[in-house]
């Protein structure tokens, strides 16, 4: 068959006036088709740094947690675990416990008043005599004294948070400090 009856083009067309009829857009795609075969294949790409889900600190592919927040992962799943079986009695779900978790911080602190403070406890017996001395507790201690998670129990061990004032007092009550 001719290729001039294919393309509807006439007779005497030669292939050469042909081939300058072929949009150079055209041309340059089917280059750009052929260069992309024979390119070598994409790297695959490295691993995400997996870090501590607790602490954030980098951690091996292979663990969830660094080796100071392991001990802390496996109390709070024990933790989990007795709370899950007092929660079959009501049955709420994960979300209706949150927002009741948060219910409870926020009408907690609504509630507070700075005067519920001793006059020695303030931000900077907090900051200078309290905080140094929770890296000594341990986490679920904190977690259950104040009612939060290990995350919060961890970042403010670590200085990285500075609790509510109304958590002062039960804190201080922790690492032994007293009105002098
Ligand atoms: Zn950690």
């Amino acid at each position: 068959m001719m290729l001039s009856s294919l393309c509807g083009i006439h007779p005497t067309e030669s292939i050469l006036e042909y081939t300058a009829k072929i949009p150079a857009t055209t041309q340059s795609n089917k280059r750009a088709a052929k260069g992309r075969s024979t390119l070598p294949r994409p790297k695959t790409a490295p691993h995400p740094e997996k870090v501590c889900r607790i602490c954030g600190t980098p951690v091996s592919p292979r663990r969830n947690h660094c080796v100071d927040c392991e001990a802390t992962a496996i109390r709070e799943r024990m933790v989990e675990v007795a709370k899950i079986g007092r929660m079959t009695a009501h049955a709420a779900g994960p979300r209706a416990r949150l927002s009741e978790t948060r219910r409870r911080h926020a009408s907690a602190i609504s509630a507070w008043q700075p005067s519920n403070l001793p006059a020695w406890l303030n931000e900077d017996t907090y900051t200078k005599k309290i905080q140094p001395l929770l890296k000594d507790i341990a986490n679920p201690v904190i977690m259950s004294a104040l009612g939060v998670s290990v995350t919060y129990a961890v970042a403010i061990r670590r200085g990285r948070r500075r609790p509510h004032p109304r958590h002062w007092q039960a804190l201080a009550q922790l690492v032994g400090l007293s009105p002098r």
